[in-house]
This record gives C-alpha cells, structure tokens and sequence, in this order.
C-alpha cells in the first residue's frame, strides 16, 4: 500500500507513523531521515542537497523528489511505503503520481491527521524536557511530580526554543499554507482520509485503519 501522511506538528504523525508501518508492513519513509542519511553518506543527491543548505537555501523540489524516488526503489518499497513529510508541495505531489504512474502504481491513501490549532497550540506549548537526561513532560498531560523537576534525575526541566508559543505559531501557519493545497490535490483525486487526530492515540489508529479498510482486504 502507498501512503501518504497528513497533519501538524505536534498532532502525534510519528507515533502513528510508526504504528501504521508496522501494521501495514511498509517502511515509514521521513524526508527528514532521508536528507541526514544521504548528507551522512555522501551521495551525489546528498551533497547536492548539502549545496543548498549550507547556503541557508530551500532545497528545490527537483532534488527533494530526486531524493524521494531513489529511496522508493529500494526492495522494502515492494510492498508500498509511508511518506511522512513529502510531499509538501503540489509540484512535489504531481511528480510523485507521475513517478509511480511509471512504475503502474498509484497512491492508495492520503491519510490526514487532523487536530484543531488550539489542541496543538497545547499539546506543543506545554512540552518541556529534562536539561540533563532528556525525559519528556507536558504541563497539563504528564506533569513532572515536582514541579520544574525531572522524575527520574532531578535537573531542571525545560521548554524547548521549538515550542515556544511563536515558534508554535509560526510553524502551525506554515504548515497551513502548505498543506491546504495538498488536502485539496488528494481530495480531487478521491484518496483523502481525514482522521480525528484529537482522540487517543489508540482510537486514532482504529480509525486509520478504518479508513484504510477496503484496501487492506485487496
Ligand atoms: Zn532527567
């Protein structure tokens, strides 16, 4: 099956990511893991890419979905993959059809994780970590029992500079910009799945695979 993964930052996509590759036995592709191995290993599309951000630049669509189709034909894409993070684009989006159109392959389902801003704003705003051991809190979800103090250390625990409310902000409005297009290219080409990403995580899943249902029977 090839998937496509949807939502905002802080909606949960990677615990749900990692859910669904293992269910569906397919690899959970992040454009994100791709760029560091290629940049890792030195390949042509990793210095390419490395070119662009040295300089402080995007790296153009060209060598994002150069870096994209190499991966996908490795042997584990035989069975389809999860795409988390590409594409961001409709130009991206396009050039992934056409490539798998080559290959007489389509994407089966463009899954969106969908969560209102204000839920996001939360979950994002009140994460804080541990400044020694890295443990993960939240405010209001999983408080440390001190409070400012890790459970299992004792040092400080912190906001990081990422979820700061505007950093928060500006990366929710990004993510919006982005995205509507895209939601709008799956849903004309009758793949969109939109999930309530605003339950728990387990009934999150349930109804991924719900949505997911008519394909898995084929
Ligand atoms: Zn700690």
């Amino acid at each position: 099956m090839n998937l496509i993964l949807l939502g905002p930052p802080g909606a949960g996509k990677g615990t749900q990511a990692k859910l669904i590759s293992s269910n569906f036995n397919v690899p959970h592709i992040s454009t994100g893991d791709i760029f560091r191995a290629n940049i890792s290993q030195n390949t042509e599309l990793g210095i390419r890419a490395k070119q662009y951000m040295d300089k402080g630049l995007l790296v153009p669509d060209e060598v994002t979905i150069d870096i994209v189709k190499d991966r996908l034909t490795k042997d584990d894409c035989k069975n389809g993959f999860l795409l988390d993070g590409f594409p961001r684009t409709v130009k991206q989006a396009e050039a992934l059809d056409e490539f798998l159109n080559d290959n007489g392959s389509v994407i089966d389902a463009s899954i969106l994780i969908d969560v209102p801003k204000e839920n996001i704003f939360e979950r994002m705003t009140g994460r804080r970590v541990c400044s020694k051991c890295g443990a993960s809190y939240h405010i209001k979800f999983n408080p440390p029992k001190v409070e400012g103090k890790c459970d299992l250390c004792g040092s400080e625990v912190v906001q990081r500079k990422d979820d700061s409310e505007e950093t928060v902000k500006e990366r929710l409005d990004v993510y919006d910009k982005q995205t509507q297009p895209l939601v709008e290219y799956y849903k004309s080409k009758k793949v969109l799945k939109p999930v309530d990403g605003a339950q728990d995580i387990n009934k999150v899943f349930e109804d991924i695979k719900e949505s997911l249902g008519e394909k898995n029977v084929k």
